[in-house]
């Protein structure tokens, strides 16, 4: 059977002491790449950081692949199948690329050392950084740390990816390269992408959401944004 991707919420809200950083949002999600879109501060990492982590604090109800994360049996199958990329990723500096990566691997419980590093050089080598396994992360650029994140987000073969500003830091050539590797994974799995690229939303992103202030302020077709874009041009009150 196909395994269900959608990623469903609810009413959902966060407050951050008296500021509320979502205010009743509510989503249905499916496989391909959404975008989400607002200027700093309107609750993408919040948002983000609802669905990879905090999945029970707060108020509103969340289903995610088909699964009830506030049942403790149901969080785990949630997390072995979700990866996270976080908006500034922290790393241990003096582990080398390949220890890191098996670190997280131990964290996901992805099975016995012989499974584990079958898997770390997959996704090093998904993100051309095997030649650099034996390195230690203080000795990555900021991109190739990027791109040692988004291998730990891709560990497990993910059916939930959350990229939380994923292409800050990598040259354009990298950003192709990311690009190319998110639509062929986004074949199959639901994909979560924050960002302020506007390239990355017209090459990726069949579905956006835009959020202010920690409300849905659109959710639909990139191509009914941009209309309602112009419309906002058109309809203003000219020169
Ligand atoms: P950016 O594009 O800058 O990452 P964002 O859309 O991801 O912004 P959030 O980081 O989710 O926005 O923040 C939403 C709101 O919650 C903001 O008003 C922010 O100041 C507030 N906020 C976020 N994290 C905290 C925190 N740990 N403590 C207090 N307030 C917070």
């Amino acid at each position: 059977a196909v395994p269900d991707r959608r990623v469903v919420l609810r009413g959902v809200t966060r407050r951050y002491g008296t500021r509320t950083a979502l205010d009743g949002v509510d989503l249905d999600l499916g496989p391909g790449v959404t975008g989400l879109l607002g200027r700093n501060g309107a609750g993408k990492t919040t948002l983000m950081r609802c669905l990879a982590t905090d999945l029970d604090a707060g108020s509103g109800e969340v289903c995610l692949l088909g699964l009830d994360p506030t049942r403790a049996p149901e969080r785990t199958d949630i997390r072995r199948r979700l990866g996270y990329l976080p908006q500034n990723p922290d790393f241990y500096p003096h582990f080398t690329a390949f220890a890191l990566l098996d670190y997280m691997a131990v964290l996901k419980e992805l099975g016995g050392r012989r499974a584990r590093h079958d898997e770390v050089r997959r996704v090093l080598r998904q993100v051309g950084l095997y030649d650099r396994r034996h390195s230690r992360v203080r000795r990555l650029s900021g991109g190739m740390r990027q791109r040692l994140a988004l291998a730990s987000a891709l560990m497990g073969d993910p059916d939930l990816l959350l990229l939380d500003e994923p292409t800050v830091g990598l040259d354009p050539e990298q950003r192709i390269r990311f690009r190319n590797l998110v639509s062929r994974l986004a074949v199959d799995s639901t994909v979560v992408l924050s960002t302020h690229q506007i390239e990355d939303v017209a090459a990726l992103c069949g579905h956006i959401v835009c959020l202010d202030r920690g409300r849905v302020v659109f959710d639909g077709a990139p191509g009914a944004l941009l209309d309602r874009a112009r419309g906002h041009v058109w309809e203003g009150p000219g020169d």
